[in-house]
């Protein structure tokens, strides 16, 4: 049967067009990753219903249920109405809004725009002993302020710089770090920070000839590794919670690319400021027509210099908070010589002595 299918407006809905002529997969989004398990369910009931059976996880962790007919569709919105309203309350998301302007929601008609991706998260410290921060809780705060948009953007969140979240390829990859007390008292000198630190980090720690700890302050990424090695607490977490943001990474087949460092211990408070600035930015950039283009692509289109003084206006800085003065996207390296280190610690394959 011929049908006229409008594969731009379902794919506002979040239904991606198959390879299968007439067929669609539903993403369902879950910004930071986390739910209530019976929601389960909803993707269960999709996939049997009106998919073909299976379910899929996509790559931006959204709930994806393939093989779904176009002319399900209105069904298939029409039952997903409680989930999307269920998972955007997580986040208190006003749905009656695209980017900035007010509009009235129906909640029988499915996702108002695919714009915003889904805010990717891992477990962060909910679970993961290495986490410094709630990423759950950070990916849910930066929702409302840029979903529902038709501005294109991705973020992904990392409890620690370990990166499990992959945010370095996203448009803004967040990660959450610490500031690290030493107490020498407590110290016994055993380097068992100092190694972990050299095998799993930056190797800014040595013992020195007083059987204490000195560190390269500079190049600290505040990752905890030296926390967690220590047997006498002689390291600790400062309580004060703060972010790295890399910018700009991307996957593609065009140009992808790392994200590159552009704020380094930024408190919760700014970082969602900054984020209140991007629907702004974005609609300058494209001149209030939305096109299909990712965030980084209009961070190019931009420059640089103009993205920090729209993305940061407003944004009152924590004092330790530092800010890329400029970003060379072609050199690869996240932290200035970081690869350099003596050539008989280079890592080597082979027999070990
Ligand atoms: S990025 Fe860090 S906090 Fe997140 S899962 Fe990996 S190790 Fe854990
Ligand atoms: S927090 Fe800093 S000192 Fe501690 S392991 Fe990580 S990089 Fe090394
Ligand atoms: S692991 Fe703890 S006790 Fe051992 S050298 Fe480091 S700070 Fe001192």
């Amino acid at each position: 049967m011929n049908q006229d299918i409008n594969v731009k407006k379902v794919r506002m809905n979040c239904f991606r067009q198959s390879k299968v002529p007439g067929e669609f997969m539903l993403q369902l989004r879950l910004p930071g990753n986390l739910m209530d398990a019976d929601l389960l369910d909803v993707v269960k009931h999709v996939a049997k219903t009106w998919g073909d059976g299976l379910f899929h996880i996509g790559t931006r962790q959204t709930l994806n249920a393939m093989g779904i007919k176009y002319q399900d569709i209105p069904a298939v919105n029409e039952y997903i109405s409680e989930y999307i309203q269920k998972i955007q309350a997580q986040s208190n998301t006003d749905m009656n809004r695209i980017g900035l302007e007010k509009v009235e929601w129906d909640p029988k008609s499915g996702y108002p725009t695919i714009g915003a991706r889904n805010i990717m998260a891992c477990i962060g410290n909910r679970h993961c002993i290495k986490a410094n921060i709630d990423t759950t809780d950070i990916a849910r705060k930066i929702e409302p302020l840029i979903f529902p948009s038709h501005y294109h953007i991705k973020i992904a969140v990392a409890g620690c710089p370990n990166d499990c979240a992959k945010a370095n390829f996203n448009d803004f990859g967040i990660m959450g770090v610490s500031k690290m007390t030493y107490h020498p008292e407590r110290c016994i000198g055993c380097g068992a920070c100092a190694k972990a630190c050299g095998h799993h980090a930056t190797r800014v720690l040595s013992l020195n000839a007083h059987g204490k700890i000195d560190k390269d302050t500079c190049c600290c990424v505040g990752c905890g590794e030296c926390v967690i090695a220590c047997p006498t607490g002689a390291w600790t977490r400062a309580e004060d919670k703060f972010f790295r943001v890399t910018l700009g990474g991307r996957t593609g087949k065009k140009d992808p690319r790392a994200g590159k460092l552009f704020l380094n211990w930024i408190k919760e408070e700014p970082l969602l400021q900054m984020f209140g600035n991007w629907t702004k930015f974005s609609a300058w950039v494209m001149d209030n027509k939305p096109q299909y283009l990712h965030g980084g692509h209009l961070i190019d289109m931009a420059g640089y210099h103009k993205f920090k003084e729209m993305i940061l206006e407003g944004v009152e800085l924590n004092p330790e908070c530092l800010v890329a003065e400029q970003i060379y996207w072609a050199e690869s390296e996240q932290r200035g010589n970081s690869h350099l280190i003596p050539l008989k610690d280079h890592p080597h394959a082979g027999p070990r002595d």
